[in-house]
């Protein structure tokens, strides 16, 4: 596994063989011989849009429901008597869901669970609140 690294050239006949490899930290350039090629680019949240309005972590993904209840304390400003729900954020009503939640499991399948769970929230904050 090499990491700050970035694939300049791919070759082969009719798969691939060889790759050409810049380490971005050196600039130094090397060619492998190789059949895979797995790339991992990690992930930023887009949320600077949201600074002052939602409570997010150091990295930038929105805090929601038990994450956001510290030592007991619910979030500053928070109106309600009650908890955040699972997914809801630091304000009453807004939910988040998906890769932009943190502590989320950054898959497919959980980001579209809880984009479903996320509704079914929104419609019990709506009934009970
Ligand atoms: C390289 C890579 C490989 C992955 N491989 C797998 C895998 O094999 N299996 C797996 O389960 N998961 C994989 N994942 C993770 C998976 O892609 C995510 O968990 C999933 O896409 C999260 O869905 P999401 O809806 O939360 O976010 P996203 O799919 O990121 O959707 C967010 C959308 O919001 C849009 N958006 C952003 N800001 C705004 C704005 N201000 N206004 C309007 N729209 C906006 C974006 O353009 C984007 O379309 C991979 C991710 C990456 C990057």
């Amino acid at each position: 596994m090499r990491t700050c690294t970035e694939v300049v050239s791919a070759e082969g006949d009719g798969h691939l063989e060889r790759l050409t490899l810049r380490d971005n930290a050196s600039g130094e350039t090397e060619t492998v011989d190789t059949q895979w090629l797995f790339i991992f680019i990690g992930a930023a949240p887009r949320t600077g849009w949201l600074d002052g309005v939602l409570t997010r972590d150091e990295r930038g993904f929105v805090l929601a429901g038990p994450d956001l209840v510290v030592d007991g304390r619910r979030p500053p400003g928070w109106s309600l008597g009650l908890d955040p729900y699972h997914l809801e954020t630091s304000v009453p009503g807004v939910f988040v869901a998906g890769d932009a939640r943190a502590e989320s499991v950054k898959r497919v399948a959980s980001a579209v669970g809880e984009g479903a769970m996320a509704i079914a929230l929104v419609h019990r904050y709506l009934e009970k609140r």
